[in-house]
C-alpha cells in the first residue's frame, strides 16, 4: 500500500528538505506539511495545514482527513532556545511527542519518525567516538528531553509494540531554510556570513569540536530507516549517527580555500559551554551494520556545495 505521510514541524530547517525530498518519492498529495508557520520554501506544491502539535485532537484530524500511515515528527524547541524558556521547551518537547506516540498505540496510524540528538549526551559522556551505549547525562532542557523521549519511544515500542524509530542527529547544515534555534546554527550561519561580508564572530570558541552533518545525508538517513524492514530496526531509543567533525577554526580554513580573504573571529557566549558538554565525534556502526546506512558526503564536499549553492541564491 502506498504510505501517505505527516510530517509535523514541516517548515523547519529539516522539514524544508525532508518535504521535498518525500514528495518526490511519494508524490506531493500523499505527504502532508504541518506546521504553526507558513512553509518557508517557496517551491511547495503539495496540501499544508496549520496544526499545533501539541494538540492531538487536531493531530488526529488530519491523520483521518488524509488517511494517514506514516508521522514524521519534527516539532521541538532545540537547545539554545529551550535553556530561556525551559518549562515551555520540556512542554513542547514532550507532549507533542506523547499525542504522536498515543495515536500510534491507539492504531490511528503505523509508523513514527522522531529524532533525537548528541544533545542526548554531557560532560561525562566519553567525547571521542562516542559510542551508541555508554554514559549518557544530558544537562541542558533539550537535552533531558532527548534522552527522555528516546527512553519513551522504547517503551512504546516494547510495551505497546508501537514501530517508532529514530536517529540522534549531529548537527545539521543546510541551505534552503535556516536554523531554528540550536547550539550548531553557527555551522550554517558562517557560510552566509563568507558570501555576504566575508567575515564571520563565532560564538563558539575556535576550538571547540562538535559532530556535524550535510542535511543530504540526514535526509538519506531519515528515509532509510523509515524504509527498513522493523526487524532491522532493532534499537528502538534512537541511533547513534555520524558524519565529520570540526571545529570553528577548521571551518574556516576549509571556507578560505574558496574564499581566501574569508576572516573569522571569536565572541563565546552560553552556547560554546552547552557545546563543550556534547560528544566531539560519533560512532555510528549499529546504523551501518542493522539498516545499511552509509555516508555521501565529507567535510570538503560539504563546504564546497554550500557554497555553490548559496552563491546562487544570493546572485
Ligand atoms: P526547527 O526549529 O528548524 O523546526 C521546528 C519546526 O517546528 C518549526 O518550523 C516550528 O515552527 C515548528 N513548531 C514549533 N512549535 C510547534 C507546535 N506547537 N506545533 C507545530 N509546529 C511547531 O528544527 P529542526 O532543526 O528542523 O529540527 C527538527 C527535529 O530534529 C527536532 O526534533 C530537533 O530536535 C531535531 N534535531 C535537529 C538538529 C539540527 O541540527 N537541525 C540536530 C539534532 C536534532
Amino acid at each position: 500500500m502506498a504510505e501517505r505521510i505527516l510530517v509535523l514541524g514541516s517548515s523547519g530547517q529539516i522539514g524544508t528538505d525532508l518535504i521535498a525530498q518525500l514528495r518526490k518519492k511519494h508524490g506531493s498529495a500523499n505527504v502532508v506539511a504541518s506546521d504553526l508557520r507558513e512553509p518557508q520554501d517557496s517551491s511547495y506544491d503539495g496540501p499544508f495545514e496549520v496544526l499545533d502539535a501539541t494538540d492531538k485532537e487536531g493531530m488526529l484530524r488530519l491523520i483521518n482527513k488524509y488517511e494517514i500511515t506514516q508521522i514524521y515528527h519534527l516539532v521541538a524547541m532545540l537547545s539554545a532556545t529551550a535553556e530561556k524558556f525551559p518549562a515551555k521547551g520540556w512542554d513542547l518537547n514532550m507532549l507533542s511527542l506523547f499525542n504522536a506516540l498515543e495515536l500510534a498505540k491507539e492504531g490511528h496510524y503505523k509508523q513514527l519518525y522522531w529524532p533525537s540528538s548528541i544533545a542526548a549526551f554531557g560532560p561525562t559522556t566519553p567525547k571521542q567516538n562516542t559510542e551508541q551505549y555508554t554514559i549518557m547525562d544530558p544537562t541542558t532542557v533539550y537535552g533531558i528531553s532527548k534522552l527522555s523521549g528516546e527512553l519513551w519511544c522504547q517503551y512504546y515500542h516494547n510495551n505497546y509494540g508501537v514501530d517508532v524509530r529514530g536517529l540522534r542527529y549531529p548537527g545539521l547544515i543546510s541551505y534552503k531554510a535556516a536554523p531554528g534555534g540550536g547550539t550548531t546554527d553557527y555551522a550554517v550561519e558562517i557560510f552566509h556570513e563568507a558570501l555576504k561580508n566575508k567575515k564571520y564572530t563565532s560564538y563558539i570558541g575556535a576550538n571547540t569540536r562538535l559532530p556535524m552533518m550535510y542535511m543530504p545525508d540526514a535526509i538519506k538517513a531519515t528515509i532509510g530507516i523509515m524504509e527498513a524492514t522493523p526487524e532491522d530496526v532493532k534499537i528502538r531509543t534512537s541511533y547513534n549517527l555520524a558524519a565529520f567533525s570540526f571545529t570553528p577554526a577548521e571551518l574556516a580554513i576549509e571556507i578560505q580555500k574558496h574564499i581566501p580573504d574569508f576572516e573569522i573571529s571569536y565572541k563565546e557566549d552560553f552556547r560554546d559551554k552547552i557545546a563543550q558538554g556534547w560528544p566531539q565525534s560519533i560512532e555510528d556502526s549499529y546504523a551501518q551494520k542493522d539498516w545499511g546506512w552509509k555516508l555521501d558526503y565529507k567535510l570538503e564536499d560539504m563546504v564546497s556545495d554550500m557554497l555553490q549553492k548559496l552563491a546562487a541564491k544570493y546572485q
